[in-house]
């Protein structure tokens, strides 16, 4: 019989709460409602790409975290006796996407998802300790690129699109790049692929070529499935901050929620890569933990949660909304709480599309941080995005140069950042500087910028770009049906004039109300708006009183 993978690896070290080992107490609770059985050597417990799986408690023996096994096994990591199995996607109820294999035979303890889901919301000390360790084992996992593989070149659109989707998704997944990976050329080789079928996605035995969003949310199980009832009571559509708050709030107190998003949970935010105001994290939260934890929490209230699931039109009926998607599906909600956000603007350059993606970026996340590491960064912005990203981008590019318009930082970024900006020497700040052009051959390679004052013209040797501009809202897909300010952005409450409350029969709408009864505007789409998490998160939580408030009026 063959070895087991992971022979001769020492148990894998506990890093960031990872993998803790279970006191007494923790483990009695776990034994009452778990089934203690023998495993043998080579035993596999769950296997990637399995429909769900079950939870695992090691009671003595070691058991190999492994991918591709029986192919390329992958040692991820090897847990021994009282750490537990698992990850972030048995509470989701999602396939797992890597295998765990029995090395040395031992005793576990064996618990149904269901029945762990229901023991950790019962007992906040385990809870706690699981959740961390599910979510530092979710970092590493991105960290060391395991998970499903992602074959394509750098160059095309639909790899960048796929990368951006698995990345926002928080999917761990290993990039394969055809320019420069021999290894990527092989495995296509192996599995009949040619060049032009590219990108592929390969998880355990399934590979999808040139696959959509939704085909690989489906592949990897994110998101609800199946389809929404014939109607709900509400429809979150947008789900950053303000939307994942309004479905916490909304599930919790017995509405039936739907929340939709186009790409992903946690908008904006959760490419932040550290928030340090939002109440209560004082050390600051990364926007993707923030995004996670509050999708667990919506999960666990029972709202269901769809991605990706694109608004693009909206009509009125009889009482209530239908919101038609991107696939031709519909929704219906007794009420909708627009949470859509804006997007970033882009620069107004010549071959701007060109390099997007290969050079022009609009967030700084891992991703792009990966990308453009040991390259000089430009960033271009005044905003408090601005200066996290040149921090943040500062520990990885070789020379990060800060640009703006006018003379002055403070007129548009805190005072806090301004100041770790001015202690770190990485961060070049220049002022009255535009840009005017881009240079480069497949990807960015220089900029050439000029002294808005003077008209000096230099070329600087850049290879990412960062933009963050300002924003313009989510709502060409309400163009019609609710009031919107100049920019686009949705009217709400006592901003409403006159003739823009025709719709609203007592012509009052309640705060946060646009003017349709029963569709609320949240967070960085409502004209006015704050844009910080802690103001979308707010708006979303009040929304849902408002909701009920609507929906007891009919
Ligand atoms: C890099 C960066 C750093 C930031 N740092 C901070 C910070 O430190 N502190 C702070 O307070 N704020 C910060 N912000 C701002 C903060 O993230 C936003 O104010 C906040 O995310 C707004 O939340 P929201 O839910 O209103 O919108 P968003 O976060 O923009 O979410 C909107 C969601 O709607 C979805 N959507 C859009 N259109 C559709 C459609 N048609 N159908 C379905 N879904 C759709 C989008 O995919 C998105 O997920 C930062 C922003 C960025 C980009």
């Amino acid at each position: 019989m063959d070895e087991p993978p992971g022979v001769g690896f020492e148990e894998t070290v506990d890093r960031n709460g990872a993998f803790p080992r279970l006191g007494d107490e923790q483990r009695a609770r776990l034994h009452a409602v778990g089934e203690v059985r023998r495993v043998e050597s080579g035993e596999v417990l769950f296997r990637e790409g399995d429909p769900g799986y079950d939870f695992f408690l090691i009671e003595s023996g070691a058991v190999t975290i492994v991918q591709g096994y029986g192919r390329e096994n992958r040692v991820i990591a090897v847990q021994g006796p009282h750490r537990f199995l698992g990850e972030i996607n048995l509470l989701t109820g999602s396939p797992p996407y890597l295998s765990a294999v029995v090395r040395d035979p031992g005793e576990v303890v064996q618990v149904s998802a269901d029945r762990l889901r229901a023991l950790v919301a019962d007992n906040e000390e385990l809870s706690n300790l699981i959740l961390r360790a599910y979510l530092a084992r979710r970092e590493i996992l991105i960290d060391i690129g395991a998970g499903v593989k992602l074959v394509g070149s750098r160059y095309s659109q639909c790899t960048r699109r796929l990368r951006e989707f698995l990345a926002r998704n928080r999917m761990p997944f290993q990039w394969m790049d055809l320019e420069d990976d021999e290894e990527a050329d092989a495995l296509l080789q192996a599995l009949g692929i040619s060049a032009a079928e590219t990108p592929v996605v390969i998880s355990g035995e399934d590979v999808l070529r040139n696959p959509s969003n939704a085909e690989v949310a489906r592949l990897l199980g994110f998101g609800s499935r199946g389809d929404p009832p014939p109607m709900c009571d509400l429809v979150i559509v947008g789900a950053g901050p303000a939307g994942l708050a309004a479905a916490v709030y909304g599930a919790s107190e017995g509405l039936d929620t739907q929340v939709i998003d186009k790409i992903a949970f946690g908008g904006q935010a959760s490419t932040s890569a550290r928030i340090e105001n939002y109440l209560g994290f004082p050390t600051g939260i990364s926007g993707s933990e923030l995004a996670e934890r509050a999708t667990l929490q919506a999960r666990r209230f029972g709202a269901r949660m769809v991605v990706p699931g694109c608004a693009v039109g909206l009509a009125a009926d009889d009482g209530h909304y239908t919101i038609e998607l991107s696939d031709g599906q519909v929704v219906n909600g007794r009420t909708v709480i627009v949470a859509t956000g804006a997007q970033y603007r882009k620069l107004d350059l010549p071959e701007l599309e060109r390099f997007e993606g290969v050079g022009v970026y609009y967030a700084a996340t891992q991703t792009e941080a990966q990308m453009c590491a040991g390259d000089p960064a430009v960033i271009v912005g005044g905003g408090n995005s601005a200066g996290q990203a040149a921090m943040y981008l500062s520990h990885h590019a070789a020379s990060c140069r800060l640009m703006i318009r006018g003379g002055d930082l403070g007129k548009s970024m805190s005072r806090y950042l301004i100041d770790e900006l001015e202690n770190r020497p990485e961060v070049e700040l220049m002022t009255y500087t535009e840009i005017v052009e881009l240079k480069g051959g497949q990807s960015l390679e220089a900029v050439v910028v000029v002294d808005n004052r003077t008209g000096a013209r230099r070329e600087l040797e850049a290879r990412a770009l960062f933009v963050f501009i300002g924003a313009d809202p989510h709502t060409d897909w309400l163009r019609d049906h609710v009031a919107m300010d100049e920019h686009c952005f949705l009217i709400t409450g006592r901003d409403l004039q006159g003739d823009q409350l025709d719709a609203h029969v007592d012509r009052r709408p309640l705060f946060l109300e646009t003017s349709r009864p029963g569709i609320f505007a949240v967070g960085d789409v409502h004209s006015g708006s704050i844009k910080r998490v802690a103001s979308a998160v707010g708006e979303g939580s009040m929304a849902v009183r408002l909701v009920h408030q609507r929906i007891a009026s009919r």
